[in-house]
């Protein structure tokens, strides 16, 4: 079918898109109305951790919808119990609550922390987030976000969101007062272009939020679920955070998101959160498939050596092309070209059939599937080279 039978007028026209329509996905693969295929280094935004429609995610959500979908939020379900069970195993925390979106984590974890103040703090509410930060797109997180171009928006905005610039921890300790609760962070901030807090800064931030009473959330809807190299990105500086918010590859592709606590601050009591399709049994069911796949011996180590493959490319690249440094971590890595056409080059790329992704004017973001493999990233990496000399010519 052409582009122009497509009634996409029936849509919201919330951010500009180009003229193709996806149709089918497999693996790192692509194709669109016209048959066209394309490489895949978005993956639905860092999202398909295992790739398009892997076998294993199609047989978890097969296999759950023809056993029960939804029993209702009242009642338990075996596959988010057994989730649940997977998540605190593997990490420093003792409870979960599933939601459909990182947004809606976000929003709950923001709420955790305002009750847990009432109840701990006199009522302290204010929770420490950073510039050019991104928790999400309902009113709380857009508040909670530093994304510049979101503080002109929707006012009057959230109150008690007071932003202070990552890896400088002294422009945290000013803003905590009375009213301070929490802080809250992206181990590295994927939207505002694979910024990372270092380590000793994380770090930092553990001692200084342990000292004064205060929790410390972490965002790891990005950074989660292997996507660095580790389970959790901040396993990286080796800290036990109160909180931490997961999606996107949690759900391997199905909207699937988690606000994760510690016991002694999961202090929700009846009433206070809620929903109807969160830990819903069949997007639970795949979140189980994903888990399964990630912690498979030797799922990780891949995940760090292809990363390390990927940046040492980039960098040959770099070199090549006079472009600027590439950095980030595991398979969150950006290559800074140095002169604002990154919206061309993806324009360009998805012309000659690559898919990336440009979160700033001067940067290009990489996000593949976790399982990408060697033979993929050298298609990528000679794709780019290609378009890249065109461009640059
Ligand atoms: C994507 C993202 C969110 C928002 O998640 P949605 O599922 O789009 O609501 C929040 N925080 C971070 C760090 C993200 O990358």
């Amino acid at each position: 079918m052409k582009f122009s039978d497509f009634p996409v007028q029936a849509l919201m026209d919330v951010t500009a898109r180009p003229p193709l329509v996806f149709v089918r996905g497999e693996g790192a693969w692509l194709w669109d109305n016209n048959g066209k295929r394309y490489l895949d280094f978005v993956q639905g935004w860092a999202v398909n951790c295992l790739g398009h429609s892997p076998a294993r995610i199609v047989e978890a959500l097969a296999a759950q919808a023809g056993k029960l979908i939804t029993p209702s939020p009242a009642f338990y379900n075996e596959p988010s119990i057994a989730l649940a069970k997977r998540i605190v195993e593997n990490s420093d925390f003792g409870r979960v609550f599933f939601t459909n979106s990182g947004a809606e984590a976000n929003e709950g974890a923001i709420k955790l922390a305002r009750k847990w103040g009432a109840l701990n703090k006199a009522g302290a509410y204010e929770i420490v987030t950073f510039e050019d930060s991104f928790h999400g797109r309902t009113l709380a997180t857009m508040s909670a976000s530093g994304k510049p171009q979101f503080a002109a928006l929707f006012e009057p905005k959230v109150a008690g969101f007071p932003k202070a610039r990552l890896n400088d921890i002294e422009s945290v300790e000013r803003l905590i007062g009375d009213q301070t609760v929490a802080v809250m962070v992206e181990p590295i901030q994927g939207e505002a272009g694979v910024v990372e807090a270092t380590d000793d800064f994380l770090r930092h931030l553990r001692d200084l939020t342990s000292r004064r009473g205060l929790l410390l959330i972490v965002d790891e809807i990005q950074t989660g679920v292997g996507r660095t190299g580790r389970l959790w990105g901040h396993q990286h500086a080796g800290i036990a955070p109160d909180i931490m918010t997961l999606g996107k590859m949690l759900g391997g592709g199905v909207p699937l998101a988690a606000l994760v606590a510690t016991e002694r601050v999961s202090c929700f009591e009846h009433g206070d959160q809620g929903g109807t399709f969160n830990g819903n049994p069949l997007m639970c069911a795949v979140g189980g498939a994903v888990l399964d796949a990630v912690l498979e011996p030797g799922f990780l180590q891949g995940v760090e050596a292809s990363g390390a493959y990927l940046m040492k490319g980039l960098t040959a690249l770099s070199a090549r092309h006079r472009l600027g440094a590439v950095h980030g971590r595991g398979l969150l890595v950006a290559l800074d070209l140095r002169q604002e056409i990154a919206a061309k080059l993806t324009d360009q790329a998805r012309d000659a059939g690559l898919l990336l992704n440009a979160p700033r004017p001067h940067l290009l973001r990489f996000m593949p599937a976790l399982n990408v493999s060697v033979e993929e990233m050298d298609e990528m990496l000679a794709l780019l080279d290609r378009v890249l000399g065109n461009l640059l010519a």
